[in-house]
């Protein structure tokens, strides 16, 4: 039997044991393996690592549950702003959107402007309208609306903050300068933070794999902000040589450590292991910095990593043997 697999994440953060409720808990477990069979089905098929990779996001774009799709978090203006990205490893072509308002699925977005277009990007009102012509599924802002999520919104809409929590209304992180910001203590960020965005990692029948990312961002974002998710090389890097990665956690560190893409150049030139070069760019080199998050990873033999440097991470994988894990926190 060929090799093939897949692997999820649904944000990572400080998602506790104590502050989960039994049945909230189900419902996550539920939608990740949801998610992570759906994708399982088409690579057992012999389907490609793309179609998989699209419909394990579809999944959890689709649940409130996750800030990603429908239950994306709320902007300063109250107003629901999609990221995502996908990325083909064996031609190395992606497609991203940043900013989209009324895309049902984003990372059907990113993948028509990989298939359709002669670029990588679409930004704001360009992503949706290019959407809107390629035929996809278009929404109203009703159809985002969730009422958790404006509640958070509420609570923080007019102090200086923004959080990158999707679910836990504590207010979050106080945007620090630069200096401070990088060296912030723990405490200093606030507790409660959850990043809610959603990834995908597939290995299809055929070796190629893909990977993809989606996010509603982070509650209270001013100014048209873009976090890694959209960006190919922090957010989200796929690569037939090496591996495929999808990231969630503290955009701004993951895009100043390039992330995803640094993951596929420690395998790629100094020859370490997935296992070894997740651990290195998660552990060693954002955690000192306080870039908080993780990843999820997948090479071409079908190892996976799924490393984070937060209590916790919804994540899932699956085998070719049909052999899943579906977790959340650190074990
Ligand atoms: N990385 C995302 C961002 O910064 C947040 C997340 O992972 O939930 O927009």
């Amino acid at each position: 039997m060929e090799n093939f697999a897949i692997v999820i994440h649904g944000g990572a953060g400080t998602i506790l044991r104590d502050s989960m409720s039994p049945e909230l808990e189900k419902q996550y477990k539920a939608k990740l393996s949801e998610s992570v069979k759906a994708g399982y089905d088409i690579l057992s098929k012999g389907g490609t690592a793309l179609d998989a990779v699209a419909a394990s996001i579809k999944v959890l774009e689709d649940s409130p549950l996750f800030n990603a799709g429908k239950g994306s978090v709320f902007n300063h203006e109250g107003k629901n702003e999609m990221d995502a990205s996908i990325m083909d490893g064996k031609t190395l072509m992606a497609g991203a959107v940043a900013g989209a308002r009324a895309i049902r699925n984003p990372i059907d977005g990113a993948r028509v402007v990989m298939e359709k277009s002669p670029h990588v990007m679409f930004s704001g009102e360009g992503a949706d309208t290019f959407a809107r012509e390629q035929g996809l599924k278009m929404e109203e802002p009703a159809y985002f609306y969730d009422e958790k999520r404006w509640q958070q919104l509420q609570q923080i809409k007019d102090q200086e903050k923004i959080t990158l929590d999707h679910s836990s209304g504590t207010p979050g992180w106080v945007h620090p300068k630069d200096a401070e910001f990088l060296h912030a203590p723990d405490d200093s960020i606030g507790a409660g933070k959850k990043f809610g965005t959603v990834g995908c990692a597939a290995l299809d029948k055929k070796g190629n794999l893909a990977a993809g990312t989606s996010t509603g961002g982070m509650t209270n974002k001013k100014w048209g902000r873009v976090g890694d998710s959209p960006i190919i090389g922090s957010g989200t890097y796929a690569n037939n040589k090496t591996c495929a990665v999808s990231c969630t956690g503290h955009g701004e560190y993951f895009i100043r450590n390039v992330v995803a893409y640094d993951v596929s150049a420690l395998m790629e030139y100094k020859g370490m292991t997935l296992e070894q070069a997740t651990h290195e760019v998660v552990m060693n080199k954002l955690k000192p910095q306080g870039g908080e998050g993780g990843l999820i990873a997948i090479d071409t033999k079908g190892n996976i990593a799924m490393p984070f440097n937060t209590a916790g991470m919804y994540r899932a994988c699956m085998n070719k043997d049909g052999k899943s894990e579906v977790k959340i926190y650190k074990e």
